[in-house]
């Protein structure tokens, strides 16, 4: 800075000096030198604006891209884990006002091999694309859950978390060789299951709430088409039933009250919840020992 304040002087002063060299080097004349010597100041002085440049110029931290507002990340884990791969929320807003607090329960749980993005401002979704590493949440999901539940009742933030783990689980399948022994859409409820039942406060309510879920998105449907067969998840009605057998499987004792022909578990299917629930929470923790943070 206090270089560039001093250039005019600075030159007049190199001026001086090289008029002086030359004149005494090559006997010029007096107006000959100052010719010269004016000359030669202008080009060191242009080689100390040059010099000066960085220092006058803004410092890089001062400087901002100006990137889309929706590009901005608003949302990340706590600094610690920053410089190491992590799950990242983009997103300006999201129906689910927790959704950056699950975000960090995900990142104080599991490592990743690779971050992962979460985004809210999408059209389609709830997905998991492998090729970006990126989560689709769209506020239209919320939508969704409100027209099954009812704008009052609807347990966005719930369902939301469960679908999240659910889609964490393909982000584990495509980050890490986990072995896959049945199909992958029935691991990814099942970890949903077993991280919800095992790591979070009153879990089962959350695992419940999109039970219901599942189970009144298979109410909408009269009749079943073919494509719901292909499908490479399991009817909504199974999911329905197979979430309610892992919470009850988790706690029988707690979750008596599922066992119920009208509209919970049959006799039948409750008998087996424990040894089910008990299997692919083994399972799951066994695999992901080497990425669980606790
Ligand atoms: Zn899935």
């Amino acid at each position: 800075m206090g270089r560039i304040i001093a250039q005019g002087r600075e030159t007049d002063y190199l001026h001086i000096i090289m008029s002086k060299v030359i004149a005494d080097r090559f006997c010029l004349n007096t107006r000959l030198r100052t010719l010269i010597g004016a000359m030669l100041a202008v080009v060191l002085s242009s080689c100390a604006w040059s010099d000066s440049q960085p220092v006058e110029a803004p410092v890089a931290s001062q400087w901002q891209p100006q990137t889309p507002v929706s590009d901005r990340v608003v949302h990340s884990a706590p600094d610690s884990y920053s410089a190491e791969p992590r799950m990242v929320l983009r997103s300006v807003i999201s129906r689910d006002k927790y959704l950056p607090e699950q975000v960090d329960f995900i990142n104080e749980l599991l490592k990743f091999k690779q971050t992962v993005t979460v985004l809210t401002e999408v059209e389609e979704g709830p997905l998991f694309d492998p090729d970006t590493q990126e989560i689709w949440m769209p506020g239209s999901f919320a939508d969704v859950v409100e027209s099954y539940f009812g704008k009052e009742d609807a347990p966005i933030a719930d369902v939301y978390l469960h679908t999240l783990v659910h889609e964490v689980g393909h982000v584990l399948y495509s980050q890490y060789d986990l072995p896959l022994l049945a199909r992958e859409e029935d691991a990814a409820d099942a970890l949903a299951s077993v991280l919800l039942l095992e790591y979070v406060e009153d879990g089962a309510s959350v695992v419940l709430n999109a039970a219901d879920m599942f189970g009144l998105e298979s109410e909408q449907f009269e009749k079943l088409e073919e494509s719901d067969f292909w499908s490479e998840h399991s009817l909504d009605i199974q999911r329905f039933y197979t979430t309610l057998c892992h919470v009850y499987g988790s706690d029988p004792a707690a979750h008596a009250d599922l066992v119920n022909e009208e509209n919970g578990l049959s006799q039948d299917r409750a008998e087996t919840c424990q040894y089910e629930y008990e299997r692919i929470r083994q399972g799951w923790l066994d695999v992901l020992k080497p990425y669980l943070k606790r």
